[in-house]
């Protein structure tokens, strides 16, 4: 990990719950942006997740956001990403929706991971689609969150949406932390890259710590 400051101790269970959650972020990023929810908590306004699935990273922003007595709003339509449906990738088989096979419905899975960590008190899950969220939420402006992660759809057009729509709702000296972030085109994706590229050359950011694929910047300047 590059970038200051020591990683705070994740509270004794959550570390456990996340382990066991379904999800797709490794416990050497959670800790990463458990470090980075715990800094930004401190400015004592509500966290922002977009992109929840089951939970699991879910867990280390409510953990932090218990700390500094805040919640965490997460945002996910719950029925997957493109490379989570069936026949893709990233399908899981288990979280098809009970009463449709058709589809995903991971919202019980995230249901039951909040709660049995003890967590749901600082959790306020907002279920649809990102863009559409954020414009009931308030629209552009306001800066009315400490932290925004970036971790739902990994297209171009998702990943631009979610970068345009919630990110100017970032308080000045929040932090913003994008996950699955690769330079190099062989090792993944791109979409979230681009728009990591985008808030660094907005000059409105300045770069905090990076951690494999986590990266965390801070913003310095209004505007996106
Ligand atoms: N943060 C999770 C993983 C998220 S996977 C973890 O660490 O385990 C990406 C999630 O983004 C999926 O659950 C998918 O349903 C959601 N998603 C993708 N595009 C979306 C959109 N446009 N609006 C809302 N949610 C979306
Ligand atoms: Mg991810």
């Amino acid at each position: 990990m590059t970038g200051p400051g020591t990683t705070p101790e994740i509270a004794e269970g959550v570390l456990a719950a996340f382990e066991a959650a379904r999800g797709f972020m490794p416990v050497d990023e959670g800790r990463a942006l458990h470090a980075a929810a715990v800094e930004a908590a401190r400015l004592g306004l509500p966290l922002l997740e977009i992109g929840s699935y089951c939970g699991r990273s879910t867990l280390l922003l409510a953990e932090a956001a218990r700390r500094a007595g805040t919640v965490v709003v997460t945002v996910d339509h719950h029925r997957g990403s493109e490379e989570q449906q069936p026949g893709q990738e990233y399908h899981d088989p288990d979280l098809l929706d009970a009463a449709d096979a058709t589809r995903l419905d991971t919202l019980p899975f995230f249901r039951r991971t909040v709660a049995d960590a003890g967590l749901e008190a600082h959790v306020v899950a907002v279920v649809g689609g990102s863009p559409r969220a954020a414009a009931a939420l308030g629209g552009g402006g306001g800066g009315r969150f400490g932290l925004v992660f970036v971790d739902g759809g990994h297209t171009d057009a998702h990943a631009t949406a979610d970068y345009e729509s919630w990110v100017p709702q970032l308080a000045d000296g929040g932090l913003l932390v994008i996950h699955d972030v690769f330079p190099d085109p062989a090792d993944g994706g791109q979409a979230p890259y681009r728009i990591w590229r985008r808030a660094v050359s907005s000059g409105a950011f300045g770069e905090v710590a990076t951690h494999r694929t986590l990266r965390v910047l801070r913003r310095l300047a209004p505007g996106i």
